[in-house]
């Protein structure tokens, strides 16, 4: 009986001394959540966003100016180099400057009218130099696919023409048959078409300034503005519309446009084929024996759009913003007397823009083993609005009830989630690459935007934030991620 008393007695005491550590705790862990503030995410924003960097082109050496900074913050705070001994992850990363912004001029039966950047054209952000005027073949989605029984070119003649391109495949819907059409959908699987059935240069349908592309020698391009598009197709008899349509319908409506109608082109490039850029990557040990084995990674691309002619594409929503969520994140972790038991990974990718190079660097060379990560969670975006979408709640609900629960306690923001769906089409996030290898990912972003998104635009500045978002996205990821790290039951 004495024993029995003596007991409860010693199992109460642990109780309740177990439950004022956790209300000790709880308490540490509000006070470096409320020491988050939108105004130290918004001097990192504007850091990573300003002239010096050039819009931080992966490749360029601004570009590895930026990460400097990043993994110098990361010193600051004591989050230590993560590859050995080193904040840098290096991969292969040749791109191309963008001298001058050259011109674009479309020439209808003897009338000229010059393009105006940005608004209705951008330049192409491969192109070689020089300057080229042609008459025109549009081509829709450019593509030959033989097996597929396909042929954009099949009835036009290109050589020595300015062709009129489009992005993406006639085939849209997200089922296994996207997947045969996946090589095609790349934009240097495009132009290398191009070049092979004989075109000199090309307008691209669709105006963003995009690295995701390939230098080939000789070809001269830049992108329009549909409008552009619709117009020069008005003034040749045709309907823009309707033939989009026929794409759709995977009817190849190629077509050359009348003689009269031409495009002269000029355009002032660098390539650099042996560039490298770089992954910054960060951690925190766990703190818990054994638990510390595992790793939760948090991700964010690093790298922008560059600077086009001395016009810079500071890159602010994109992805300044999920960066610097991140960089406050990670300085709470780093300064809470609150530990996570499992390891940390904060990982700024390189080469996001160009086609998801430092992502899947990480992926063929993860610094942690694949098996023991539990999480990849990427911010891409995160920056404007009012609301978060979480992706991949639904997939995995365990480790999204700790962003749910952050949310409904201490956030009150709309929190939207969905499953992880299989993209058979061509890979859009970084995530993708984590998702591929077997991790969980979750890809987290800012909706219903209060300022117009300018996307891939010179006009994604830090004026088109808002940074009561950003201070939230970055306590959602903080109590979420050291819910993630904490949890016992994974
Ligand atoms: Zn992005």
């Amino acid at each position: 009986m004495k024993t029995k008393i003596l007991l409860s007695l010693v199992l109460v005491t642990a109780a309740l001394c177990s439950g004022v550590a956790q209300e000790e705790n709880k308490d540490k862990l509000l006070e470096s959540f409320h020491a988050i503030s939108s105004n130290e995410i918004m001097e990192y924003v504007e850091e990573l966003s300003s002239d010096k960097y050039e819009g931080r082109l992966s490749g360029s050496s601004e570009y590895m100016e930026a990460a400097k900074w990043c993994a110098s913050k990361f010193e600051e705070w004591g989050i230590a180099p993560a590859n050995q001994g080193s904040y840098f992850q290096y991969f292969p990363n040749a791109y191309s400057d963008v001298l001058e912004l050259g011109e674009v001029i479309y020439t209808n039966n003897g009338q000229a009218t010059k393009l105006k950047f940005p608004e209705e054209y951008l330049p192409g952000s491969n192109s070689d130099s020089g300057t080229l005027e042609a008459e025109l073949v549009y081509v829709g989605h450019g593509i030959t696919a033989p097996e597929l029984g396909y042929d954009d070119y099949k009835n036009v003649d290109v050589k020595g023409k300015i062709i009129i391109l489009e992005t993406g495949t006639p085939y849209t819907k997200n089922d296994p048959e996207l997947g045969k059409w996946t090589p095609y959908a790349y934009h240097r699987y495009k132009f290398r078409n191009a070049v092979k059935h004989g075109a000199a240069g090309m307008i691209y349908a669709s105006k963003i300034a995009n690295p995701n592309t390939v230098h080939l020698d000789g070809f001269i391009y830049a992108h329009v503005e549909p409008k552009i598009v619709e117009q020069i197709f008005a003034d040749a008899g045709k309907d823009y519309s309707a033939v989009k349509e026929q794409l759709k319908n995977m009817e190849a409506p190629s077509f050359e446009l009348p003689a009269g109608q031409k495009i002269k082109i000029s355009a002032k490039t660098l390539y650099h084929p042996d560039a490298q850029a770089c992954n910054v990557v960060g951690m925190i040990e766990g703190s818990d024996p054994e638990l510390k084995d595992e790793v939760i990674i948090v991700g964010g691309h690093l790298d922008g759009q560059g600077q086009m002619g001395g016009v810079m594409f500071p890159s602010a929503l994109d992805n300044a913003s999920g960066v610097a969520d991140i960089l406050a994140a990670a300085k709470a972790f780093a300064q809470s007397e609150v530990k996570p038991k499992r390891s940390i990974l904060f990982i700024l990718i390189g080469g996001e823009e160009c086609g998801l190079y430092g992502s899947k660097q990480y992926a063929d060379h993860p610094l942690f083993p694949v098996e023991k990560t539990r999480l990849m969670i990427n911010l891409d975006m995160v920056g404007n609005g009012t609301g978060f979408f979480l992706t991949g709640g639904k997939t995995y609900t365990d480790l999204y009830g700790h962003f749910e629960s952050a949310n409904n306690q201490f956030i009150h923001r709309g929190l939207q989630t969905n499953a992880v769906t299989k993209n058979y089409g061509r890979p859009r996030s970084d995530a993708s690459n984590f998702e591929n290898v077997g991790i969980p990912t979750f890809g987290l972003w800012t909706r219903n935007s209060v300022f117009p998104v300018y996307y891939h635009d010179p006009r994604d500045k830090t004026d088109v934030l808002t940074p009561e978002i950003m201070e939230d996205a970055a306590k959602l990821l903080y109590l979420g991620i050291m819910g993630v790290a904490n949890d016992e039951t994974l």
